[in-house]
């Protein structure tokens, strides 16, 4: 097997809800639904969704870390950080939601695994946004999980013919992920838009799915 690097979406895939989308309906009383639509239809970018949502949310720091405590991870995801970690396969979350809760998520879990996300502030009663990575002229993305793939590579000097990219996601934010990746793992919009475009994808539910493909093609975690 050539050299496996795992890269993995949060929202609705390393957990088990989309858990910044939960977040923005919670605090704005739903007022962020058109904005969601209107991002999933393609006529206003990430960024574009983002900085709106963030007008409308009311929080405050207790309310949110509250919130928080009630998601939980994929089944399964724990057990398949484990085997990356045994195997010495690199696994990064690549996320378009908030390093604000993906962090304190994956602090409660105890699982030191990088992640790439944009960034978010609890400030005077709401959320602010800020967005620390270059796209590189991608206008879909908040952070590009494509330009981030490909970024690792470069600075890890990962020899391409030699590694194979294996991606896990749920939504529309993937999708500049996908021409960088080798194997695809995908569910709900993420699985529609391969169906529809062409890129051929592995239908999972959670990551006892991906934990028994992977034992299947020889990584075993004894
Ligand atoms: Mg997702
Ligand atoms: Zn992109």
């Amino acid at each position: 097997m050539k050299k496996l690097i795992i890269f993995s979406d949060f929202d609705g895939t390393f957990t088990a809800k989309d858990i910044g989308n939960r977040i923005f309906t919670h605090f704005s009383n739903g007022r962020n639904i058109p904005l969601v639509d209107d991002w999933k239809k393609g006529l206003i970018t990430s960024r574009e969704c983002l900085l709106k949502e963030a007008e409308l949310v009311s929080v405050s720091p207790t309310e949110f870390y509250s919130f928080l405590e009630g998601f939980e991870l994929s089944p399964g995801a724990i057990e398949l950080y484990a085997l990356a970690q045994k195997k010495n396969v690199p696994f990064i979350i690549l996320s378009d939601g908030l390093d604000l809760y993906i962090e304190h998520i994956l602090r409660k879990y105890n699982l030191p695994i990088p992640s790439f996300s944009n960034r978010g502030y609890l400030e005077n009663g709401g959320l602010r946004f800020e967005f620390p990575y270059d796209n590189n002229g991608c206008e879909r993305c908040g952070s590009c999980k494509g330009e981030r793939i490909k970024e690792f590579i470069l600075k890890h000097n990962i020899e391409r013919t030699q590694s194979q990219i294996l991606y896990v996601g749920d939504g529309l934010s993937d999708i500049c992920a996908l021409p960088e990746s080798d194997i695809i793992f995908a569910r709900g919009d993420l699985l529609n838009y391969c169906h529809i475009n062409g890129f051929s994808a592995i239908e999972y539910q959670n990551f006892f799915d991906i934990l028994k493909w992977l034992q299947n093609a020889g990584l075993t975690a004894g």
